[in-house]
């Protein structure tokens, strides 16, 4: 066979699949901070129509109806076809990123897209809730840190190598270690400055970031850009507008965890070559 030919199909497939699960993340970002089930069909807020499946295409259906329902022609929050794009380009990226020749496509690295998807696509939604609402939900952090140390024992069981092979051991030390790392700093602070500095929604993200990627250096790695980025966008912001600008955390620790995960390689070997030797 031509040998570009499966990869071009896995590209296809990793694409597709994560424009449709990019519809689901949507979902998820507009009902987990109302509280409302994630498996009622999608429905019009205004008139109550129910999504026809053929206006359910992602990205493709909000630009055919022009952002409005089909029915009564209330305006469809351009967040939809924005999440779903950025979903299918992550799928994409992903795939790219662990199978980039013919030589990495089988079961193990398939099995590795499809759990380094699942801390995307929870990445994305953590972000996304917390730049609206400023919460984010125990169901992207707390409660994805067993599917992070399964995740890990798995692939491990599986023999998945690669600087991604993060362990079970890693995996449930990074748990402990950067959970409580953020407890701590949450305690303290709130005890030196009287008020909140950190969320314990940053510190629930922190433990579920080491459950997925590791005690070291993946979650280091990120904490660290994470937190530099954080501080430019504030800095940034704050001079601005003029005023000290308070913005939330978890967007910044999402798009570094994001960066680990795609580029990982290339900021250790860019930014931190010391720490090459303990990716491996
Ligand atoms: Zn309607």
């Amino acid at each position: 066979m031509i040998e570009w030919v499966p990869s071009i199909i896995g590209q296809t497939f990793a694409t597709v699949y994560g424009l449709v699960v990019g519809s689901f993340l949507a979902v998820c970002i507009v009902r987990m901070p109302q509280d409302r089930s994630l498996l009622v069909p999608s429905a019009c807020p205004r008139c109550g129509a129910h999504v026809r499946w053929r206006d359910n295409v992602p990205v493709l259906s909000w630009l055919v109806l022009r952002g409005r329902c089909r029915d009564c022609g209330t305006p469809i929050s351009p967040l939809y076809p924005m999440v779903e794009a950025l979903g299918g380009t992550l799928g994409w990226l992903l795939y790219r990123r662990l199978m980039p020749t013919v030589d990495q496509i089988d079961g193990v690295h398939a099995a590795a897209w499809v759990v380094w998807f699942v801390f995307l696509g929870l990445l994305v939604v953590a972000a996304a809730v917390d730049v609206r609402h400023r919460i984010i939900p125990d169901q992207v952090s707390s409660y994805a840190i067993p599917i992070g140390i399964l995740g890990a024992a798995a692939l491990e069981w599986a023999g998945f190598d690669g600087w991604l092979a993060v362990g079970w051991r890693s995996s449930v030390l990074g748990t402990a270690a950067w959970g409580g790392l953020f407890a701590t700093f949450a305690v303290l602070g709130k005890f030196v400055t009287r008020q909140e500095v950190l969320g314990w929604g940053d510190v629930k993200l922190a433990a579920m970031f080491g459950a997925f990627l590791g005690i070291f250096p993946g979650t280091f790695v990120t904490v660290l850009v994470g937190s530099l980025l954080g501080a430019v966008v504030g800095i940034v912001a704050t001079l601005v507008a003029r005023r000290r600008v308070w913005l939330p955390y978890g967007p910044p620790l999402a798009v570094a965890a994001a960066g680990w995960v795609l580029w990982g390689d290339v900021l250790i070997s860019t930014f931190f070559p010391g720490l090459a030797a303990f990716s491996r």
